[in-house]
């Protein structure tokens, strides 16, 4: 699972872990904004820029030179959510602008969701009211995280799963397909001792997986530095960028080929594979997408397969 989101982080991917109580996945979201690359002056700016317009300039002062990290639960309002009320404020979107928003338990945000989908796309919120309009950026890294199935033990050795299939298939689909289809990377985690987690947390330092993330970005950053992308990240490719810097030798579209029909992969996850092959090859320093690039991308779609 680690490894699923520094490749995330490494290309500006959408991540979603899938994974049972206990299995860590909020401490590895809570520490993704350490491995993310330090904001720019400018950048910083707009994040200072938004915690005063909300009044927080307090919590703006204490995360000198960090990207937010917001968390709303799934109880949160609309214009928690996204921003807007009376006396325009940012919401949750916009105040993790530049940084990570983190959805815990996704199908519980239900309905609301459907927010999220314009202003992902846009980048940006626009509240109109009488006296004008008011606009608030909201460029995140969305990082979301659900149980496998209701109880949340399927698949979790030391538990039983009570869920009947339906049971699971109905909590899956709680998660609109629009917004699935922003998630580049999926990621299934097994229930691990605590013990076990902290020591593979010791293994390695946010610094030395950041020094890694800021060498894939700087290798998009120049792949793209004609194109007039807000985002110079892999994620953000066009369906032309990604023909031109996705290419696979013959025997790899075999391969890629067969796993979607083995696999059951959407037609839409051919694309997305491609992406991720690019930033694992970045992570690699590597200027071709290698066979096991794909391999690995190919295995960040299992929610795919198992819908
Ligand atoms: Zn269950």
């Amino acid at each position: 699972m680690r490894r699923a989101v520094e490749v995330a982080v490494a290309g500006g991917h959408n991540v979603l872990m899938v994974g049972p109580p206990g299995s860590g996945k909020s401490m590895i979201a809570k520490r993704i904004p350490s491995i993310m690359p330090a904001p720019s002056l400018e950048e910083f700016l707009e994040i200072l820029g938004i915690y005063s317009a909300a009044g927080l300039t307090q919590i703006a002062e204490n995360k000198y030179f960090k990207r937010p990290f917001r968390a709303p639960h799934h109880t949160v309002s609309r214009v928690g959510l996204t921003g807007g009320g009376p006396n325009p404020k940012p919401g949750e979107i916009s105040l993790a602008h530049n940084g990570v928003l983190f959805l815990d338990e996704l199908p519980e945000f239900g309905s609301i969701l459907d927010n999220l989908r314009q202003p992902m796309e846009d980048g940006k919120l626009t509240i109109s009211r009488a006296a004008g309009k008011i606009t608030f950026p909201c460029k995140f890294m969305l990082v979301a995280a659900m149980n496998p199935c209701k109880c949340g033990y399927l698949g979790d050795p030391r538990h039983k799963c009570k869920c009947t299939s339906l049971q699971i298939q109905q909590y899956r689909a709680k998660i609109s397909g629009p917004l699935l289809d922003r998630i580049d990377i999926h990621v299934e985690a097994s229930a691990l001792p605590i013990s076990d987690l902290s020591k593979t947390q010791k293994a390695e330092s946010s610094a030395e997986i950041r020094k890694r993330v800021e060498s894939a970005r700087e290798i998009q950053k120049a792949r793209f530095a004609d194109f007039p992308m807000p985002n110079k990240t892999n994620a953000a490719m066009t369906a032309a960028q990604i023909r031109k810097y996705c290419a696979l030798a013959g025997e790899q579209s075999k391969i890629l080929e067969s796993a979607m029909e083995e696999l059951g992969l959407s037609a839409r996850a051919w694309d997305r594979i491609l992406k991720v092959s690019r930033t694992i090859a970045d992570l690699d320093q590597s200027e071709t997408i290698k066979t096991q690039h794909l391999l690995e991308a190919i295995n960040y779609r299992s929610l795919d397969r198992n819908l």
